[in-house]
Protein backbone atom coordinates (compact mmCIF):
# COMPACT_ATOMS: atom_id res chain seq x y z
CA UNK A 1 0.00 0.00 0.00
CA UNK A 2 2.77 2.41 0.99
CA UNK A 3 4.37 2.40 -2.35
CA UNK A 4 1.26 3.30 -4.26
CA UNK A 5 0.21 5.89 -2.05
CA UNK A 6 3.63 7.32 -2.49
CA UNK A 7 2.87 7.57 -6.24
CA UNK A 8 -0.44 9.24 -5.67
CA UNK A 9 1.07 11.89 -3.77
CA UNK A 10 3.77 12.43 -6.39
CA UNK A 11 0.99 13.03 -8.77
CA UNK A 12 -0.93 14.96 -6.69
CA UNK A 13 2.86 17.74 -6.46
CA UNK A 14 3.06 17.11 -10.25
CA UNK A 15 -0.35 18.61 -10.63
CA UNK A 16 0.11 21.59 -8.00
CA UNK A 17 3.33 22.32 -8.89
CA UNK A 18 2.31 22.98 -12.53
CA UNK A 19 -0.10 25.02 -11.61
CA UNK A 20 2.21 27.05 -9.82
CA UNK A 21 4.35 28.12 -12.18
CA UNK A 22 1.52 29.74 -14.10
CA UNK A 23 -0.15 32.51 -12.10
CA UNK A 24 -4.20 32.26 -11.75
CA UNK A 25 -5.58 34.03 -14.21
CA UNK A 26 -8.47 32.93 -16.13
CA UNK A 27 -8.19 36.12 -18.84
CA UNK A 28 -5.64 35.12 -20.27
CA UNK A 29 -5.23 34.21 -24.09
CA UNK A 30 -5.11 30.48 -25.11
CA UNK A 31 -1.91 29.38 -25.86
CA UNK A 32 -0.04 29.77 -29.75
CA UNK A 33 -1.12 27.44 -31.76
CA UNK A 34 0.99 24.05 -31.87
CA UNK A 35 2.98 25.09 -34.73
CA UNK A 36 4.97 27.07 -33.27
CA UNK A 37 5.46 24.55 -29.99
CA UNK A 38 8.69 23.20 -31.19
CA UNK A 39 10.46 26.22 -31.71
CA UNK A 40 8.92 28.06 -28.55
CA UNK A 41 9.31 25.60 -25.61
CA UNK A 42 12.48 26.92 -24.24
CA UNK A 43 11.01 30.61 -24.06
CA UNK A 44 7.60 29.85 -22.52
CA UNK A 45 9.00 27.71 -20.01
CA UNK A 46 11.62 30.60 -19.00
CA UNK A 47 8.28 33.30 -19.48
CA UNK A 48 5.82 34.10 -16.56
CA UNK A 49 2.71 35.93 -17.25
CA UNK A 50 2.33 38.60 -14.02
CA UNK A 51 -1.00 37.80 -12.78
CA UNK A 52 -4.09 39.91 -13.64
CA UNK A 53 -5.47 39.81 -9.98
CA UNK A 54 -4.13 39.07 -6.54
CA UNK A 55 -5.99 38.29 -3.30
CA UNK A 56 -6.90 41.37 -1.13
CA UNK A 57 -7.97 42.27 2.48
CA UNK A 58 -11.09 40.38 3.55
CA UNK A 59 -11.62 38.12 1.09
CA UNK A 60 -11.18 40.32 -1.61
CA UNK A 61 -9.63 39.96 -5.08
CA UNK A 62 -7.60 42.80 -6.19
CA UNK A 63 -6.96 44.18 -10.44
CA UNK A 64 -3.45 44.38 -10.76
CA UNK A 65 -2.44 46.32 -13.64
CA UNK A 66 0.92 46.52 -15.46
CA UNK A 67 2.81 49.69 -15.94
CA UNK A 68 2.24 51.06 -19.74
CA UNK A 69 5.46 52.99 -19.50
CA UNK A 70 7.91 53.00 -16.44
CA UNK A 71 6.12 55.67 -14.03
CA UNK A 72 8.03 58.83 -12.90
CA UNK A 73 9.24 59.43 -16.73
CA UNK A 74 7.32 62.75 -18.03
CA UNK A 75 4.79 62.30 -20.70
CA UNK A 76 2.76 65.60 -20.69
CA UNK A 77 3.44 68.93 -18.25
CA UNK A 78 0.79 71.14 -17.18
CA UNK A 79 -0.03 74.66 -19.19
CA UNK A 80 1.90 77.12 -18.01
CA UNK A 81 1.33 79.86 -15.69
CA UNK A 82 -0.53 82.96 -17.55
CA UNK A 83 -0.50 86.59 -15.71
CA UNK A 84 0.47 84.94 -12.54
CA UNK A 85 -2.51 82.56 -12.59
CA UNK A 86 -2.26 78.24 -12.12
CA UNK A 87 -3.75 77.01 -14.59
CA UNK A 88 -7.08 74.54 -14.20
CA UNK A 89 -6.84 70.88 -15.07
CA UNK A 90 -9.86 69.17 -15.22
CA UNK A 91 -8.80 66.34 -17.45
CA UNK A 92 -6.00 65.10 -18.93
CA UNK A 93 -6.19 65.32 -22.83
CA UNK A 94 -4.34 62.03 -24.30
CA UNK A 95 -4.87 59.75 -26.87
CA UNK A 96 -3.77 56.51 -24.54
CA UNK A 97 -6.60 54.78 -22.73
CA UNK A 98 -5.21 56.03 -18.97
CA UNK A 99 -7.37 57.66 -15.70
CA UNK A 100 -5.62 58.89 -13.09
CA UNK A 101 -6.61 58.40 -9.65
CA UNK A 102 -6.56 61.08 -6.63
CA UNK A 103 -7.20 60.36 -2.81
CA UNK A 104 -8.01 63.42 -0.80
CA UNK A 105 -8.05 64.74 2.64
CA UNK A 106 -6.32 62.14 4.86
CA UNK A 107 -8.75 61.98 7.75
CA UNK A 108 -8.67 58.06 8.05
CA UNK A 109 -5.39 56.70 7.70
CA UNK A 110 -6.50 53.09 6.65
CA UNK A 111 -4.38 50.22 7.15
CA UNK A 112 -5.21 48.49 4.27
CA UNK A 113 -4.32 51.32 1.57
CA UNK A 114 -0.63 50.41 1.14
CA UNK A 115 -1.46 46.89 0.62
CA UNK A 116 -4.29 47.89 -2.35
CA UNK A 117 -1.48 50.43 -4.05
CA UNK A 118 0.93 47.91 -3.75
CA UNK A 119 -0.68 44.83 -5.05
CA UNK A 120 -2.44 46.24 -7.96
CA UNK A 121 0.61 48.18 -9.14
CA UNK A 122 -1.45 51.97 -9.19
CA UNK A 123 0.48 55.00 -8.30
CA UNK A 124 -2.42 57.06 -6.99
CA UNK A 125 -2.07 60.94 -5.98
CA UNK A 126 -2.87 62.18 -2.77
CA UNK A 127 -3.63 65.66 -1.89
CA UNK A 128 -3.08 65.74 2.00
CA UNK A 129 -4.14 68.20 4.54
CA UNK A 130 -1.64 69.81 7.40
CA UNK A 131 -4.25 68.63 9.88
CA UNK A 132 -4.33 65.22 9.16
CA UNK A 133 -0.88 65.05 7.83
CA UNK A 134 0.76 66.32 11.63
CA UNK A 135 1.53 64.15 13.74
CA UNK A 136 0.70 60.78 11.81
CA UNK A 137 3.97 61.71 9.28
CA UNK A 138 4.75 57.98 9.74
CA UNK A 139 1.30 56.37 8.48
CA UNK A 140 1.93 58.62 5.06
CA UNK A 141 5.50 57.76 4.88
CA UNK A 142 4.25 54.45 4.63
CA UNK A 143 3.20 55.92 0.79
CA UNK A 144 6.62 56.37 -0.47
CA UNK A 145 7.36 54.49 -3.83
CA UNK A 146 3.60 53.93 -4.13
CA UNK A 147 1.83 57.25 -4.05
CA UNK A 148 2.96 60.79 -4.87
CA UNK A 149 1.80 63.52 -1.87
CA UNK A 150 0.66 66.89 -3.15
CA UNK A 151 -1.27 69.81 -1.20
CA UNK A 152 -5.10 70.70 -0.10
CA UNK A 153 -5.05 73.43 2.25
CA UNK A 154 -3.76 73.48 5.59
CA UNK A 155 -7.35 73.49 7.00
CA UNK A 156 -9.42 72.36 4.31
CA UNK A 157 -11.90 75.71 4.50
CA UNK A 158 -13.58 77.05 1.53
CA UNK A 159 -11.25 79.21 -0.05
CA UNK A 160 -13.73 81.06 -2.19
CA UNK A 161 -13.93 85.00 -1.47
CA UNK A 162 -11.32 84.86 1.30
CA UNK A 163 -8.18 87.23 0.99
CA UNK A 164 -5.05 86.82 -0.45
CA UNK A 165 -2.84 86.55 2.73
CA UNK A 166 -5.45 83.48 4.00
CA UNK A 167 -5.55 81.90 0.59
CA UNK A 168 -1.57 82.38 0.71
CA UNK A 169 -0.95 80.89 4.20
CA UNK A 170 -3.03 77.73 3.76
CA UNK A 171 -2.28 76.89 0.64
CA UNK A 172 2.14 77.85 1.27
CA UNK A 173 2.31 76.86 4.61
CA UNK A 174 0.57 73.47 3.92
CA UNK A 175 3.27 73.02 1.22
CA UNK A 176 5.83 74.09 3.86
CA UNK A 177 4.15 71.06 6.30
CA UNK A 178 4.53 68.59 3.24
CA UNK A 179 8.06 68.81 2.51
CA UNK A 180 8.95 69.36 6.11
CA UNK A 181 7.47 66.28 7.42
CA UNK A 182 6.62 63.82 4.59
CA UNK A 183 10.33 64.82 2.14
CA UNK A 184 9.04 66.47 -0.71
CA UNK A 185 7.93 69.44 -1.48
CA UNK A 186 4.16 69.31 -3.47
CA UNK A 187 3.76 70.54 -7.29
CA UNK A 188 0.06 70.23 -7.53
CA UNK A 189 -2.85 72.01 -5.48
CA UNK A 190 -6.21 70.94 -5.40
CA UNK A 191 -8.97 73.24 -3.74
CA UNK A 192 -10.77 72.19 -0.75
CA UNK A 193 -14.17 71.10 -2.22
CA UNK A 194 -12.64 72.03 -5.26
CA UNK A 195 -14.02 75.67 -5.05
CA UNK A 196 -11.76 78.65 -6.00
CA UNK A 197 -11.42 81.82 -7.63
CA UNK A 198 -8.67 83.94 -9.43
CA UNK A 199 -7.16 84.87 -5.85
CA UNK A 200 -6.88 81.03 -5.13
CA UNK A 201 -4.80 80.79 -8.35
CA UNK A 202 -2.73 83.97 -7.94
CA UNK A 203 -1.70 82.40 -4.16
CA UNK A 204 -0.88 78.93 -5.92
CA UNK A 205 1.34 80.45 -8.82
CA UNK A 206 2.65 82.71 -6.03
CA UNK A 207 3.17 79.49 -3.86
CA UNK A 208 5.26 77.71 -6.72
CA UNK A 209 2.19 75.30 -7.86
CA UNK A 210 2.42 74.26 -11.49
CA UNK A 211 -1.10 73.57 -11.33
CA UNK A 212 -4.86 73.61 -9.70
CA UNK A 213 -5.98 70.49 -10.04
CA UNK A 214 -10.46 69.35 -10.09
CA UNK A 215 -11.81 65.86 -10.87
CA UNK A 216 -14.02 64.68 -13.67
CA UNK A 217 -15.32 61.15 -11.70
CA UNK A 218 -16.00 60.49 -8.09
CA UNK A 219 -16.14 57.16 -5.95
CA UNK A 220 -18.47 57.50 -2.51
CA UNK A 221 -19.54 54.07 -0.92
CA UNK A 222 -17.90 51.72 -3.59
CA UNK A 223 -19.63 53.67 -6.39
CA UNK A 224 -18.15 55.08 -8.99
CA UNK A 225 -19.74 58.23 -9.85
CA UNK A 226 -19.48 59.88 -13.31
CA UNK A 227 -19.99 63.40 -13.76
CA UNK A 228 -21.35 62.86 -17.62
CA UNK A 229 -21.98 59.02 -18.90
CA UNK A 230 -22.44 56.18 -17.86
CA UNK A 231 -18.30 54.87 -17.94
CA UNK A 232 -15.30 56.07 -17.39
CA UNK A 233 -13.05 57.65 -20.46
CA UNK A 234 -9.24 58.15 -20.84
CA UNK A 235 -8.15 61.16 -19.63
CA UNK A 236 -10.55 61.33 -16.53
CA UNK A 237 -8.83 62.34 -13.27
CA UNK A 238 -11.13 60.20 -10.70
CA UNK A 239 -11.50 61.61 -6.72
CA UNK A 240 -12.20 59.17 -3.73
CA UNK A 241 -10.80 60.29 -0.10
CA UNK A 242 -9.79 58.46 2.94
CA UNK A 243 -12.25 57.16 4.44
CA UNK A 244 -13.31 53.73 6.14
CA UNK A 245 -14.33 52.58 3.12
CA UNK A 246 -11.31 53.10 1.48
CA UNK A 247 -10.92 49.30 0.36
CA UNK A 248 -14.26 49.35 -0.99
CA UNK A 249 -13.75 52.68 -3.17
CA UNK A 250 -10.39 51.35 -4.33
CA UNK A 251 -11.67 48.15 -5.51
CA UNK A 252 -14.64 49.54 -7.07
CA UNK A 253 -11.96 52.21 -9.05
CA UNK A 254 -10.07 49.66 -10.06
CA UNK A 255 -12.92 47.72 -11.55
CA UNK A 256 -14.35 49.68 -13.02
CA UNK A 257 -11.02 50.39 -15.37
CA UNK A 258 -10.83 46.91 -15.72
CA UNK A 259 -14.42 46.75 -17.33
CA UNK A 260 -13.95 50.40 -19.44
CA UNK A 261 -10.40 49.17 -20.81
CA UNK A 262 -8.24 51.81 -18.76
CA UNK A 263 -5.43 51.80 -17.17
CA UNK A 264 -4.71 53.94 -13.87
CA UNK A 265 -0.99 56.13 -14.58
CA UNK A 266 0.47 58.55 -12.32
CA UNK A 267 -1.21 61.82 -12.36
CA UNK A 268 2.13 63.88 -12.01
CA UNK A 269 3.60 62.52 -15.02
CA UNK A 270 1.16 65.08 -16.97
CA UNK A 271 1.45 67.75 -14.81
CA UNK A 272 4.63 67.99 -13.07
CA UNK A 273 8.19 69.22 -14.58
CA UNK A 274 10.87 67.22 -12.78
CA UNK A 275 13.54 69.46 -13.72
CA UNK A 276 10.94 72.48 -11.99
CA UNK A 277 10.67 70.45 -8.94
CA UNK A 278 14.93 70.51 -8.24
ZN1 LIG B 1 -10.88 67.63 0.68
Amino acid sequence: MRPRGVAVLLAVIAVVGGCSAQPEDRQEPPAAPSTAATTTTTTTTTTTAPPTALPGPGGTTIPVFQQPYAFGTSQQQAPPVVDGLVPVVRRIETNQPYVFITIDDGAVRHPAAVELMRKSGVQPTLFLNSKHVDGHADYFKGFEGLATVHAHTATHPDLTGTSYDFQRQEICGNAELLRAQLGARPKLFRPPFGNFDQTTRRAAADCGFSALVMWTAAVNDGVVQFQAGGRLNAGDIVLMHFRQTFVEDFLAFLQRCRVDGLTPVVLDDFLVDPKASV
